[in-house]
């Protein structure tokens, strides 16, 4: 029987989301604040979780983050009131692993929780490598050697997507659109800004950068053998 930890703060919500999920056969958990939800998390074993956003207290990307630090790797669905894209993209960069729009209905809830856990344990690929460096994709930190690299979110998304894609070349317009998801960004500098910021953070001084410039079109992360 499949745990699910709930943390909503509208109470009639919380209270049909569970009376739904245990009619179905779940067993759910509930939690009106993020503070109480990380203690759940962290004491009792969780197989998914339902996480509203706006909470009192720890806001939900607050909480998803945490429970992302501190090893939780289990599928994290949002549910967002806002209708505007930027919750929703942040959330699943967060490490969230779906949402839900509020108001949302019951079937599409329950469609969505028995997909993710369909997926089963988490993501077969947590780690990548290049070179010295290793990414922990499930806790978005970077490593070379054992010393960690502090990075942004969005470093971290932009040397995790040219790590994925070692050996290939890497467009700005890709870049554009899968860490920016705005083509208007290709329209200014900002990608080589971020680029060289990056590579000031993860490069030895006076070797050569892991991220090659290829003229006129991207970057590439030499793969292994290249
Ligand atoms: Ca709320």
């Amino acid at each position: 029987m499949a745990r699910v930890l709930i943390v909503e703060d509208e109470k009639r919500l919380l209270r049909n989301l569970r009376d739904g999920l245990a009619e179905e056969g779940f067993e759910p958990v509930t939690s009106t604040n993020g503070e109480a939800a990380l203690l759940i998390a962290e004491t009792q074993p969780v197989d998914l979780v339902i996480l509203d956003l706006m909470l009192p207290g720890l806001h939900g990307f607050e909480v998803l983050r945490r429970m992302r630090l501190s090893g939780m790797s289990r599928p994290v669905l949002i549910l967002t009131a806002s209708e505007g894209v930027d919750d929703r993209v942040r959330g699943l960069n967060g490490g969230a692993d779906d949402y839900l729009v509020k108001p949302f209905s019951y079937a599409e809830l329950l469609a969505r929780v028995k997909a993710l856990l369909r997926r089963g344990p988490p993501r077969d690929q947590m780690e990548l490598s290049a070179g010295s460096l290793k990414l922990d994709l499930v806790q978005r930190l970077v490593f070379r050697e054992d010393e960690e690299i502090p990075l942004s979110r969005r470093e971290f998304d932009l040397l995790a997507f040219l790590v994925r894609h070692q050996g290939e070349t890497v467009t700005r317009e890709m870049l554009a659109r899968e860490i920016w998801r705005d083509s208007q960004t290709l329209l200014t500098n900002v990608i080589d800004v971020f680029v060289n910021r990056l590579r000031r953070r993860i490069d030895r001084e006076g070797e050569e950068s892991i991220i090659r410039t290829v003229r006129g079109t991207g970057y590439l992360v030499p793969g292994a053998r290249s």
